[in-house]
This record gives C-alpha cells, sequence and structure tokens, in this order.
C-alpha cells in the first residue's frame, strides 16, 4: 500500500534509516563513549536477528515461556450492549507476567547472552519494564541492575518486591526529584562504565538507535499473529485497530503488522484530567518537535523547553514524549492519534470486567474505551485492540480512588 508517498510493501527496508531516522525523528543524541555502544549493538542486532538459531531460539522461547501466541477474544456482549460494531481484544495480558512488555524484554536479553554479556541494565518508574526484565534476565541467568528512584521504589513496593524475589539488584536512586528522570540518566551514567559487560535494556520504542527500530521488531510479534488469527477467525482483516500509547512499543508492534493493509490505525494517548499542560501526558497530541533521553520527537515541554510534568491515572502511560516512529507516522498521516481521559478508562475497566471477564490494565483500558466510542458513534464494521495488559497490578489503586463503579 502506498500512503504519501510512502510504500508500505517496503517500509521495513527503509524505516528507519541507517542512522536511525524515521523521516526527521529518532537519531541517536549521545555522549560519544556511548556512540560506540549504540554501534556494537546496532551491528550485533543486524547479525544475530537474521541468524536461523537466534530466530528459532526466539521462536521457541515465545511458545514454551511465554505462551505466545496470545488469543484473540470477540467482545460479543459487550459489542451488542452498545451497538452493531464488533469489537475484538488481542490478549497481551495473557502473555507470560501479564503484559507485552515481556516479548521485548525476552529479545533484548536473548541478544545480551549472543553478544556475550554478562548483565543486563535498566531504569524503571512505575516498576513494569523492571519486573518484565528481571524476569528475562532470570530466564538467561543474566545479572540484572534496574535503578529506581526513591519515590518510586516507596509508591511501588509490590514490584520492588517482584523484582527482588526473580534475583535482580535494584539500585536506589537518591538525588533530585527521585523519580524517572533521575533514574535514566543513573542507569546510562552505569552502562557508559559497564558496557563492556552489560547492555542497557530500554522498556518501549524511545531512547537512541537501534532501541526504537530493536523493540518494535521484538514487539512485531503481536501485530503479525494479530493479523493472521483475525483473517482466521472472521475471513477478513479488521476494519480498525487500536492501541494506548505511552512510549508506544504495545502500538508500535501491534500496527507494524497492518502497516501495509487498507485499515484505519488509531493510537490513543492519555488526556488524565484534561488538555492543560501538567494535567495529562498526551504528547503526540499537544507537543512540539524537541530532543530528550537521546532521541528527536515530539515532546510536552515546559516553559524553559525541558521535559514538562505529566500525569495519567496509568503510570505506564505517564511520559512526556513518544516513540519517534509515532511522531513519524502521524507527520505522514499513516495513524491518527487521539486521547482518552481517566473518566472513560474508569469506566472501560469496569465494563470490560463486568461484561466480558477480564480485568485489563488501566493502560490498556484507555484503547478499550476508545473502541467503545467508536461502537456507539458508528452503525458497523470490526474494531480489534490490543489489550496489552492485566490489571490485577491496578485493582488496589482503581478500588481506593473510584471504589465499585
Ligand atoms: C508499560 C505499559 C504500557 C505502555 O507502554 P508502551 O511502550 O506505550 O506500550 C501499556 N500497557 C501496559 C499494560 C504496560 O505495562
Amino acid at each position: 500500500m502506498i500512503h504519501n508517498g510512502i510504500d508500505f510493501s517496503t517500509y521495513f527496508k527503509n524505516y528507519p534509516d541507517e542512522s536511525g531516522f524515521f523521516g526527521k525523528y529518532g537519531g541517536a543524541y549521545i555522549a560519544p563513549e556511548l556512540q560506540k555502544a549504540m554501534v556494537e549493538i546496532t551491528e550485533a542486532y543486524f547479525t544475530i536477528c537474521k541468524s536461523r538459531k537466534f530466530i528459532d531460539e526466539l521462536r521457541r522461547i515465545r511458545r514454551e515461556f511465554q505462551g505466545r501466541p496470545t488469543p484473540i477474544s470477540h467482545l460479543e456482549r459487550l459489542s451488542n450492549k452498545l451497538g452493531n460494531v464488533q469489537l475484538y481484544v488481542k490478549r497481551e495480558d495473557l502473555n507470560h507476567s501479564g503484559a507485552h512488555k515481556l516479548n521485548h524484554c525476552m529479545g533484548e536479553a536473548l541478544l545480551a547472552k549472543y553478544m556475550g554479556k554478562k548483565k543486563v541494565i535498566a531504569e524503571t518508574g512505575a516498576g513494569q519494564h523492571g519486573v518484565a526484565l528481571a524476569t528475562a534476565a532470570a530466564y538467561f541467568g543474566l545479572e540484572c541492575d534496574i535503578y529506581m528512584g526513591t519515590v518510586d521504589i516507596k509508591k511501588q513496593a509490590p514490584n520492588v518486591a517482584r523484582m527482588k524475589i526473580l534475583g535482580a539488584n535494584v539500585v536506589e536512586v537518591t538525588h533530585g526529584l527521585q523519580t524517572l528522570k533521575e533514574a535514566v540518566d543513573a542507569a546510562f551514567d552505569a552502562y557508559a562504565k559497564e558496557y563492556h559487560d552489560a547492555i542497557y535494556c530500554i522498556g518501549s520504542v524511545l531512547g537512541p538507535h537501534p532501541f526504537p527500530m530493536m523493540v518494535r521488531d521484538f514487539q512485531h510479534v503481536v501485530g503479525e499473529e494479530a493479523r493472521e488469527q483475525f483473517l482466521h477467525m472472521t475471513g477478513e482483516l479488521p476494519d480498525t485497530i487500536v492501541a494506548c500509547v505511552g512510549g508506544g512499543s504495545n502500538a508500535a508492534g501491534f500496527f507494524s503488522g497492518f502497516l501495509n493493509d487498507p485499515v484505519e490505525i488509531i493510537g490513543v494517548e492519555p488526556l488524565g484530567r484534561g488538555p492543560k499542560l501538567g494535567d495529562h501526558a498526551a504528547s503526540l497530541k499537544y507537543g512540539t518537535e524537541g530532543i530528550m533521553h537521546g532521541f528527536n520527537s515530539i515532546m510536552l515541554k515546559d516553559e524553559n523547553g525541558e521535559p514538562a510534568p505529566v500525569y495519567s491515572v496509568a503510570s505506564g502511560l505517564d511520559y512526556p514524549s513518544s516513540g519517534p516512529e509515532h511522531a513519524f507516522l502521524q507527520e505522514i498521516g499513516r495513524v491518527q492519534y487521539d486521547v482518552v481521559d481517566d473518566d472513560a478508562t474508569i469506566d472501560a475497566f469496569f465494563e470490560l470486567s463486568r461484561m466480558e471477564g477480564i480485568i485489563p490494565a488501566i493502560e490498556s483500558a484507555h484503547a478499550v474505551a476508545y473502541g467503545m466510542k467508536l461502537a456507539r458513534e458508528r452503525s458497523h464494521g470490526s474494531v480489534l485492540i490490543n489489550l496489552s495488559g492485566r490489571g490485577d497490578k491496578d485493582m488496589d489503586y482503581v478500588i481506593e480512588h473510584y471504589g465499585i463503579r
């Protein structure tokens, strides 16, 4: 399919380009010593990811350890309640450890093993990425250092416990605001010193090249499976596909299976409490071009041009930018990005639980809310939603702040 002059049948060969750019977005804006490490990872990735051995081993792990393929479920009761549009969900909540994040963590850790590294390093905010990476590190017998701010360690006690049980070393970051930004800096500093023995594992389609590409490729399995399963189930492609966008990894992998098809694609950002800066994390909708954390993308900035404070009821979505590929897909108009606020998200959280017996992660509930909106507005068609994770981690928070709706 050709869209705006871009041929999507050869898209993956051309995007990103050799320097890691999707149009003007992406790249690697980092210190020279880290540049060397990124080149090493890029070269290793391009060689290793094509080897039969690596591909076969990753396939086997996906099947035997992760429990893939995850199914697609038809939301029959919810669809009937809302009208004639048929809603479906791709069940990443059933991927081992309860979300899509393990898809790229297993890929990154397997790459570390093939590169002869002994350790994986990452930062985490809400702790979901830390838990997924600790899971992968345990599987491969790699050391695992997770950098986390003091404030986040206190807030996310269950995830800190999970990481420790899985054998990871949680490194407390005590300076500055003691949250994600400081943890990113500390993890990068550690990596610059340790890159001979360690590999940095980013938690989304973010950071310097090659990470946005690599993480998308490792998440491609979601879109590939979903396309085949949906065709098998219904004999057709979905009319519309929807995914939530924080950094953008679950959306990037899911969308990548359908970019070359005549399918409407919608990414959903968190509108939080409303459109005022500080009340949301809808970076693609309200942001402007800028460089942060080593890449060029669209971001929310404060009056000094620094990353702005952001908010969402879903801690996995509150990041002031999104992956460079999303900025590009928005610019060329192949993907539409829209927003859903906290309130509609919590409604969707309860609706999906009550009507279908599936408790979604609050992140994923943003995409469900958008699918429900389309089902109310439209007279016919099918919508396939990526259910990026399960809601066990969110139940206490929802009950405490919203009660039972
Ligand atoms: C982390 C997380 C997200 C957001 O991350 P992306 O990189 O945008 O996919 C979405 N859903 C769940 C369940 C998560 O844990």
